[in-house]
C-alpha cells in the first residue's frame, strides 16, 4: 500500500500521508500510556514531508522524555484525539497514532519497545522484534 488517510474523533482535523511508513512500533512506555490514556501506543512513523493536513489544525504539547529528548504531541483542540508525535532526536520524522488512521490495511507493528513496562494483561505479539527499552540507535 502507498499512503493512507486519517483524522480525529470529531472530524475537525483530517490528514493524508503520501508515502509508506518507515517503521511501526508498539510502545509500552509510561509516557505513551499517559498520552493516549490507553494500555500502549501504536506509533506509525512516517516522513514529516509525507504528511499533508487536509483540514483543521492541531494543538501541541511538549514534554521531556527520560532520554532527555523534547517530545511534541499534536492533537485536535476540539476532541483531544492525539494525531501526531515527534521527538527532537529524530528530526524530519513524525509518528501517527494508528487509531487515527481510516483504514489501516496491512499496517502493523514490526517492533515493540519498552516491553519491560507493558501491562501484565498486554501479551507480546508473536510477530514483532522486542526491546525492553527504546530501540537502539
Ligand atoms: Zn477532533
Ligand atoms: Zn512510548
Amino acid at each position: 500500500m502507498t499512503g493512507f488517510k486519517g483524522g480525529c474523533l470529531c472530524g475537525a482535523v483530517q490528514y493524508e500521508v503520501t508515502g509508506d511508513p518507515v517503521r511501526v512500533a508498539q510502545c509500552h512506555c509510561d509516557d505513551c500510556r499517559r498520552a493516549t490514556g490507553s494500555a500502549f501506543a501504536t506509533n506509525v512513523f512516517v516522513k514529516e514531508e509525507d504528511i499533508n493536513v487536509l483540514q483543521g489544525e492541531t494543538n501541541s504539547f511538549q514534554h521531556t522524555a527520560d532520554s532527555g529528548s523534547t517530545m511534541t504531541k499534536e492533537f485536535c483542540g476540539n476532541c483531544g484525539s492525539q494525531l501526531f508525535g515527534s521527538g527532537s532526536a529524530a528530526p524530519g520524522i513524525k509518528n501517527i497514532k494508528i487509531g487515527s488512521i481510516d483504514d489501516v490495511g496491512d499496517i502493523k507493528p514490526q517492533i515493540e519497545v519498552f516491553t519491560s513496562k507493558s501491562l501484565p494483561y498486554t501479551p507480546p505479539l508473536d510477530f514483532t522484534e522486542k526491546f525492553e527499552k527504546g530501540r537502539p540507535r
